[in-house]
């Protein structure tokens, strides 16, 4: 492997060639900071002509490729495994803003860049780029189409692969494939774009992408809502969409256990109601006209809902500053939870009318797997995807309970196929769910998948053991 180390010193520069442990380090280890994995080296290419020299070189020394970001992914996808064989290749040079065509509602971007970066860009050029993710600061828009992103602004704009309108990849042969033309029609035979978004580094390495711009809203206004079970939140989702149509942005459910861990583990970030509720739910709205305009709409939603006894009571934001601290108790979840200690996520997507049937059942269920354990049920209700996690119980130790973690995964997962949906609807496979994924999807499917790698990675090189 020296020969292979030394060629990629030339080709990008021996100073983003990282062999040394104190330099590679940072790179592998997962988010979560559950695994580590080893690799042959850290290389750090600086353009798309640097990706695809070293992809040949890969080829060519039958060296697998781990593609990473911000490394801020969820299910093991970025870091490599344990045999030291694979390169890790980090695309954070990859890091200009190429373009941007505010006629066009566009913008070329590479694959390094951080999504925060991007959505700064864009309203500087007073466009909005609406993904939005806790993990902004850090996430790459690569790492963002790999993935197939979510967020929380997917009710209005749609996942990544709606926000994308070409990508530039390098092949697993190390070619440079471009489409990177900004066009909104183009029905000239198969979509390889779409083949690359979601396959999380397994078919190729996304070097840019050209992304589509909206114009920024002139206003936007945030409540949060009070109710007793999801099927109300539902009903306040169907009346939110009636009223407000495009306009409604965000639309996240909160159990009451979420919000405590949050006061717990965050305080003073708490609900701003009197008396605690069974369930809680942030709207938000966006709006073209302006403040004035969103805010009678809010009133007039909010006050249906009252009246039909949808929700037991609201609040609604009357400043930037309110705004914020009502999201902040959305995406401090997460974070409280991990304060609380061990626990197991579950990410998954249900058709939203089902999704209150869905919680009822499976609550049951994963009490009858783990008796005591704490649900910790939050999401984008508006896409009908739920993070549906479960804390150990009070008295039980973080070891003895993640021993459960495969029957409770079992116990959800399984019921989520029942209800028809998807055990991971916004973070991927990975090397996390790859083995698990084979319970659930069918035959045909798996065999269209493994045709697909067969054809575009024929030695299996591009990040190996993930997804398939
Ligand atoms: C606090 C927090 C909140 C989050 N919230 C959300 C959320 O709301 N919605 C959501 O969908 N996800 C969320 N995530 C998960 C994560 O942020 C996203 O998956 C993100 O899109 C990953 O971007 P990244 O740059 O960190 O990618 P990485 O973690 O580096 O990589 C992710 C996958 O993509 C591959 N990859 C990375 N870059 C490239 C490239 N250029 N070409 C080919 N393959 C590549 C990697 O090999 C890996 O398989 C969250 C994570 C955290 C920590």
């Amino acid at each position: 492997m020296t020969d292979f180390l030394q060629a990629c010193r030339v080709a990008i520069g021996a100073a983003h060639v990282l062999t040394d442990d104190t330099d590679t380090a940072g790179y592998l280890t997962d988010q979560r900071g559950r695994y580590t994995g080893k690799a042959l080296a850290v290389l750090k290419p600086g353009t798309t002509e640097e990706v695809a020299a070293i992809v040949r070189l890969c080829s060519e020394h039958r060296v697998p490729i781990v593609p990473q970001g911000g490394n801020t992914g969820l299910v093991l996808g970025s870091v490599p495994d344990a045999s030291g064989k694979a390169v890790l290749l980090s695309l954070t040079r990859l890091n200009r803003i190429r373009a941007i065509d505010p006629i066009n509602n566009t913008m070329t971007v590479e694959a390094g860049c951080i999504l925060q970066h991007i959505q700064q860009a864009a309203a500087t050029a007073q466009r909005l780029f609406p993904l939005s993710l806790a993990a902004e600061g850090s996430c790459t828009i690569g790492g963002n189409l790999s993935t197939n992103a979510g967020g929380t602004g997917v009710l209005r704009y749609g996942n990544t692969r709606e926000l994308c309108l070409g990508v530039e990849v390098v092949t697993a042969q190390g070619e440079i494939m471009s489409s990177l033309r900004g066009l909104r029609k183009d029905n000239t035979g198969y979509d390889l774009r779409n083949l690359f978004i979601g396959a999380e580094g397994t078919l190729g390495i996304i070097t840019a992408a050209v992304l589509k711009l909206f114009p920024q809203p002139k206003a936007q206004v945030t409540a949060l809502t009070a109710l007793r079970t999801p099927d109300h939140a539902l009903r306040l989702l169907n009346l939110a969409q009636t009223h407000c149509g495009a306009a409604l942005t965000g639309f996240e459910l909160m159990s009451d256990f979420c919000l405590q861990l949050v006061a717990k583990h965050f305080p003073p970030h708490r609900a701003p109601f009197s008396k605690n509720h069974a369930h809680y739910v942030l709207l938000e709205l966006s709006d073209s006209e302006s403040e004035a305009h969103a805010s009678e709409m809010f009133e007039a939603v909010i006050g249906t809902a009252l009246e039909q006894e949808l929700i037991d009571d609201a609040a609604i934001a009357t400043s930037i500053a309110q705004s914020k601290s009502l999201w902040q108790l959305r995406e401090l979840i997460s974070m409280a939870q991990a304060h609380e200690g061990k626990n197991i996520k579950h990410d998954i997507s249900i058709p939203i009318s089902r999704i209150g049937e869905f919680i009822r059942v499976t609550d049951v269920l994963v009490q009858q797997t783990s008796p005591g354990c704490r649900m910790v049920t939050f999401g984008h209700l508006g896409d009908g995807n739920l993070h549906y996690n479960v804390s150990p119980p009070v008295d039980v130790k973080d070891t003895d309970f993640i021993n459960q973690q495969a029957a409770i995964n079992r116990t959800v997962h399984d019921s989520v196929d029942r209800f028809g949906g998807s055990i991971s609807a916004e973070h991927g496979l990975g090397a996390l769910k790859r083995e698990e994924i084979l319970r659930y999807k069918s035959p045909v499917e798996l065999r269209l998948m493994h045709a697909i790698k067969q054809a575009l990675d024929p030695h299996s090189l591009m990040n190996p053991g993930k997804v398939l």
